[in-house]
């Protein structure tokens, strides 16, 4: 086949018996759907006039001047998709597929809940059920996505296992999976998971990164010294940085979240985790000495997940990504910054990487492109708590 299915020694399928014949079916309609013209316009078309791609380059000249930046700094603005982040690219380009696929049935894990609610939309827009998993600790954190899920027509499945976050979620998730394979599509939300799922993530969301360079080019002359992203499963910061592997002067900087620091409790699986299997997946992850998968800790819930995708794994082992990471406290207060100057509400997970653009900004060279991967609407009502804004008179 020629699907990735290993990313050096990362990735790969560990997942139960029953479920490998799924796969290989998923592998088999992505291979013979993904250059078919009529897949890719039906994609193509639903991209433009639904999501609203290509979403535009901007340049935040407020914060540039701010954090001191002599190249310029650039957001490419996924927070402008409709749903208010990338997630919709690979929901609608795996909906599409799932029909091809004559599935009946949608399934997803969420942890934010915006790729649940991508899910949901993208389900409706086709007219396939949806269930959506989803931890009960998220559930309250992401009050009105769990909302918005449900008025879009999905049932949203509440997990009380383990930390009742984006782990747990996906447990459950895979053991729905594994009971009605037969007609359920699994969609998920990030490069993670086992093979085909990560390249399949990967390609939907490189529309990001093809879109980027051409932008860049068009509105600079010239590529981005940096592109920095943040990391949580790591499928918005694999699409940006899809668009510049093969340009070896661009750095890419991944942002992981740092939570209460690297001593506390944290969601740094590249910085601080080893190689093992979650999820289906051979990868960096946060484990204790015996193999116990360690709870990750993150103010946002995208973030907030022990794993990471092979395809980040393979790239900080070779070299070719820097991955970084960013705390909470430093997060809200770039979060904060983005705001007050340049009237962009971010997701907290796109905080990260504001925060790592402030705090690096000595060392950063030529045009600075990060991928502000979503809008912070979601957040407003922990961020507001965390910041002491509130409603009250
Ligand atoms: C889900 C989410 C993330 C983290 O997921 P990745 O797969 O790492 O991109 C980041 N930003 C936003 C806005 C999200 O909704």
């Amino acid at each position: 086949m020629s699907v990735t299915m290993r990313f050096g020694p990362y990735g790969g399928r560990y997942v139960p018996e029953t479920v490998i014949g799924a796969l290989d079916e998923l592998t088999e309609a992505y291979e013979r759907y993904r250059d078919d013209p009529d897949f890719r316009s039906e994609l193509g078309v639903l991209l433009g006039h639904y999501v609203g791609r290509p979403t535009p380059m901007y340049r935040a000249r407020r914060l540039e001047e701010a954090w001191g930046i002599p190249g310029g700094l650039w957001f490419k603005r996924e927070d402008l998709c409709h749903t208010g982040a990338h997630k919709i690219n690979n929901a609608l380009g795996q909906v599409l597929l799932a029909k091809r696929m004559g599935k009946e049935r949608i399934i997803a894990e969420t942890g934010a809940g915006q790729h649940g609610v991508a899910t949901a939309t993208a389900s409706a827009l086709v007219g396939l059920g949806c269930r959506v998993y989803m931890g009960r600790t998220d559930m309250q954190r992401q009050r009105l996505n769990v909302i918005r899920m449900r008025m879009l027509g999905a049932e949203v499945f509440p997990v009380d296992a383990g930390s009742g976050t984006l782990k747990d979620a996906t447990s459950e998730a895979i053991r729905d999976w594994v009971t009605n394979v037969e007609h359920t599509h699994y969609i998920i939300g990030s490069a993670v998971g086992p093979a085909p799922y990560p390249e399949i993530v990967a390609d939907f969301q490189s529309v990001i990164g093809i879109e980027s360079r051409e932008q860049m080019l068009t509105e600079t002359g010239d590529l981005p010294g940096t592109v920095v992203a943040c990391v949580g499963g790591g499928s918005n910061a694999i699409g940006i940085f899809r668009g510049f592997l093969d340009d070896a002067d661009v750095r890419l900087v991944g942002v992981e979240a740092g939570g209460e620091g690297l001593s506390g409790k944290h969601g740094a699986s590249l910085a601080l985790g080893s190689p093992g299997v979650l999820h289906g997946s051979y990868s960096y992850l946060l484990q204790d000495p015996d193999g116990q998968v360690a709870e990750a800790h993150s103010v946002s819930a995208g973030l907030d997940y022990p794993g990471v995708g092979p395809e980040h794994s393979h790239l900080r082992d070779l070299g070719r990504v820097t991955y970084s990471n960013a705390t909470d406290e430093d997060a809200l207060s770039a979060f904060l910054e983005c705001c007050r100057l340049e009237g962009i509400i971010p997701a907290l997970e796109t905080s990260h990487a504001l925060s790592y653009v402030r705090d690096s900004a000595g060392d950063l060279t030529g045009p600075v492109l990060v991928c502000m991967s979503g809008r912070g609407d979601k957040d407003v009502d922990q961020a507001g708590e965390a910041l002491g804004i509130d409603a009250s008179a």
